[in-house]
């Protein structure tokens, strides 16, 4: 999920939820239609960052493809009425088949298309918690309205999973997949190639509005700004940065992204500490100077106070 797709699901949930009543899972269908996502239609365009690798943009998060010697490696595999369009693109870049997919995380935009990979013998690799939650029914709760991801069978679930730190070496480099704590999801991994100076960081760093914290599941405001410092100390001036959502980025931006979270958190906590509520801080648009920036907080907000409450409050 990414902050600018669900100011629209926010905005289309508002409609919904007077017409449906309460709550509001969206199904598949109208999901596409809220995010105004078209999967007959959608195409798939590429960007080479370095020899070798890519980045696909579709529907989705971002993929980063590996193309090399040793095969093919992809990190998030976005959803399966696209899977012929991503092959069709790799395919175009020499890739014969897919090895590997890594899944930043388990929601349904980076990952679903393991539904369509994994039964083709496809290795899925994730973090544990990850892991886990694709084993179940999951409601991703967006505010006003959710989305149910249903559980995964197991041919489409990872084979292998990490719980910190593990390395992959594959295509001349090694691959590092590091998860700091709960963030996005509990179940983040951020993964750098360390040979081409690249780094995924999945949804714990987008570019297309505030970041979406899935505190119904577990995430965290607090271990997503831990997450963001953890990785700025693995990368360099020179890494290339791939967001969750978003254009090919650089270390500078996820420096601005987290000073802007940073400033976010101080003024909510201070509201929710001097015993403001939900409304009454949205309602003070206390990040209205960043979001000329960021772009629309109603999501953010509602989803920063839940998950900093139980921390700041006694
Ligand atoms: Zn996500």
């Amino acid at each position: 999920m990414n902050a600018r797709s669900i100011i629209v699901t926010v905005l289309f949930g508002l409609l919904a939820a007077t017409t449906w009543g309460h709550p509001n899972v969206l199904e598949r269908q109208q999901m596409f239609e809220a995010f105004g996502w078209d999967p007959e239609t959608a195409e798939i365009t590429v960007e080479e960052i370095a020899p070798g690798r890519y980045v696909l943009f579709g529907i989705g998060g971002n993929i980063l493809a590996s193309i090399g010697e040793q095969g093919v490696l992809l990190v998030d595999d976005q959803i399966p009425e696209i899977r012929d369009r991503i092959d069709a693109a790799l395919a175009e870049l020499g890739a014969e088949g897919v090895d590997f997919i890594i899944n930043t995380h388990w929601h349904f935009d980076h990952a679903d298309g393991n539904l369509s990979y994994g039964p083709d013998g496809v290795w899925l690799i994730s973090h544990s918690a990850s892991r886990q939650m694709m084993t179940e029914d999951q409601i991703i709760n967006l505010v006003g309205v959710a989305y149910k991801q249903e559980a995964y069978p197991v041919e489409a679930l990872p084979v292998i999973t990490f719980d910190d730190r593990m390395q992959l070496h594959f295509n001349g480099e090694r691959i590092d997949l590091v998860h700091t704590g709960p963030a996005h999801t509990t179940g983040d991994a951020a993964v750098i190639f360390r040979g081409q100076n690249i780094v995924h960081m999945g949804d714990v760093f987008v570019l297309t509005g505030w970041p979406f914290i899935d505190h119904d599941s577990g995430g965290d405001l607090d271990g997503l700004i831990a997450f963001v410092r953890a990785i700025l100390d693995e990368i360099d001036n020179d890494t290339i940065v791939v967001p969750g959502h978003g254009p090919v980025s650089d270390r500078a931006a996820m420096v601005s992204y987290l000073e802007d979270l940073e400033r976010a958190r101080a003024r909510i906590a201070r509201m929710i500490a001097e015993g403001a509520d939900l409304e009454e801080i949205i309602a003070a648009e206390p990040t209205s100077d960043l979001d000329e920036r960021r772009g629309d907080s109603a999501m953010f907000l509602d989803r920063a106070y839940h998950s900093l409450k139980e921390s700041v409050l006694p």
